[in-house]
């Protein structure tokens, strides 16, 4: 498998160049040149998690030894790390109604199935380019990301992870989270702003030729662990065919069926991974795009426009809390047939006027697959105390985002195809919304996010995620708080330059 920019600047190259750039030169994003060979679900391996990943990660990383690979898969989906032995398991809620957990990793984000992983690919990316330069893996976060990097970079030879968030984006948890990381070779900033901002800052230092020439001169190479890595994406493709697998395997779907999958969207990497599978061959019904308040991605499914000037609303969901979803590129690229140059002139008009527009028959082809709702804080909260008065199943806010956008659909569609909706966090994660909308705003009010984890665990009698139970005990590390302008100041203070 080759791979080449979004577009068109660069030349053909191999996977594990891809994944140790991040971004491609020119400024596009690393997608594959050639079409790999479909991948049936009627030889799905009846066994591990691990396999059918292995099998993926083989029609992708063309150039990875199959040993390497196989080593990886049995470290980052092992039990210890994933505390559950089929990595993500399927529960059926009701009726034609499926949630895939996809939260069960050591920071309680599904962001873990990518980025327990993403180290292993790197450091054999490293080995096999030859690479000679400590990589510094630079992270924007919405909330999830961050953790999920920092405790899967942590302490990998031959790399530096340096974390940015926002500081007025992300829960209390989630803060937490990152600010007591441990690790020799981590960095955690807080920037002023939003995602977007902190977004921007990270392209900004990645397209800076200075930069990047100080950075090289000083035996440094910098990547990213964003979904903007190709090797974020194909780990995601995995656990599409997993369930499947599973769905096939209990009755619920014959062999070939197609099903619905609801994706709650951000940056669009998750949901974009389903594209991929789609493409590999798995019967896919409906790529539901479920979006909160920022609702860009609603609108540019529905109408073909991707407006990004409007205000950035903070939401209960913050890990969507995105205007520009960077994955949409490599959507819009295997949209028009591989023409990098239509690609390059949309993210152009983005950029000088923040939006583009599509042509009719791209838009058809788009709405073929996707369809796409949002929902707001109140139906999000409705979601939550629905799911758990009817199945007695406590979700996330992002989840909640899910439930409620397949509820408009089925509504509208009529459409009872079997769907799965995509759990992407445990609802751990945001206590202060999930005891809001279980318990009303009054009843614990005041009460910090560390002291509803305790509470929520005693009055629904499910469990504390274990890596969140022992945050109360562990010091604040990281304590930064930089404007955007100084990052590229801060990542030379860390490094020492
Ligand atoms: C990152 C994240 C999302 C959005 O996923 P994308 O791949 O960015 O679309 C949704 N929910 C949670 C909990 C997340 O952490």
């Amino acid at each position: 498998m080759r791979y080449y920019s979004t577009r068109g600047l660069s030349e053909f190259t191999t996977a594990a160049e891809a994944i140790k750039q991040g971004l491609a030169p020119d400024g596009g994003l690393f997608v594959p040149a050639d079409r790999p060979a479909p991948f049936k679900t009627d030889r799905l391996p009846a066994g591990s998690y691990g396999e059918i990943a292995a099998k993926i990660f083989k029609l992708y990383l063309s150039g990875f030894e199959e040993s390497i690979l196989g080593k990886a898969v049995d470290s980052a989906y092992s039990e210890t790390s994933f505390g559950h032995p089929v990595v993500t398991p399927l529960r059926r809620l009701a009726g034609n109604l499926h949630v895939l957990e996809l939260w069960h990793g050591p920071t309680s984000a599904f962001k873990d199935i990518a980025l327990q992983i993403l180290p292993h690919f790197m450091r054999a990316a490293i080995r096999i380019t030859g690479e000679n330069k400590d990589i510094v893996i630079l992270t924007a976060t919405s909330g999830d990301t961050g953790k999920s990097a920092l405790e899967g970079f942590r302490d990998v030879p031959g790399t530096r992870i340096i974390v940015y968030y926002p500081r007025d984006g992300v829960s209390e948890v989630q803060q937490l989270q990152m600010t007591t990381q441990e690790g020799n070779n981590v960095a955690v900033a807080a920037v002023k702003g939003n995602f977007d901002d902190t977004q921007k800052g990270v392209k900004e230092i990645f397209s800076s030729r200075d930069l990047a020439a100080r950075l090289a001169d000083a035996g440094y190479r910098l990547s990213s662990a964003n979904s903007i890595n190709w090797g974020r994406l194909v780990p995601q493709i995995v656990y599409y065919f997993a369930a499947y697998r599973d769905l096939v395997g209990r009755g619920e779907v014959r062999q070939g069926d197609k099903v619905n999958f609801v994706v709650p969207t951000g940056n669009f990497g998750n949901i974009l991974a389903g594209y991929y599978a789609r493409e590999l061959g798995l019967p896919v019904n409906r790529m539901i795009c479920a979006a909160n308040r920022n609702n860009v991605l609603t609108d540019f499914i529905n109408t073909g426009r991707y407006q990004s000037r409007r205000p950035l609303h903070r939401t209960f969901s913050p890990s969507m809390d995105i205007l520009v979803s960077s994955n949409l590129e490599r959507l819009l690229f295997e949209l028009s047939d591989h023409e990098a140059g239509r690609v390059a002139a949309w993210m152009e008009q983005l950029r000088e006027t923040g939006e583009y527009i599509l042509d009719p028959e791209i838009l058809r082809r788009l709405q073929d697959l996707f369809w796409s709702d949002f929902a707001d804080d109140r139906e999000t909260l409705q979601a939550i105390g629905a799911t758990y008065r009817e199945h007695n199943y406590l979700i996330d806010t992002h989840t909640a985002v899910g439930r409620a956008v397949l509820d408009k659909y089925t509504e509208r569609e009529k459409d009872d195809t079997v769907s799965v909706i995509l759990s992407t966090a445990s609802p751990y994660k945001f206590t202060g919304s999930v005891t809001r909308a279980l318990f009303g705003d009054k009843r614990f009010e005041g009460v910090t996010e560390l002291e509803l984890l305790k509470l929520l665990s005693r009055e629904t009698g499910t469990a504390i995620p274990p890596d969140l139970a022992k945050l109360e005990q562990k010091p604040i590390r990281h304590r930064r708080e930089i404007d955007r302008e100084e990052m590229a100041g801060h990542l030379l203070e860390i490094l020492k330059l």
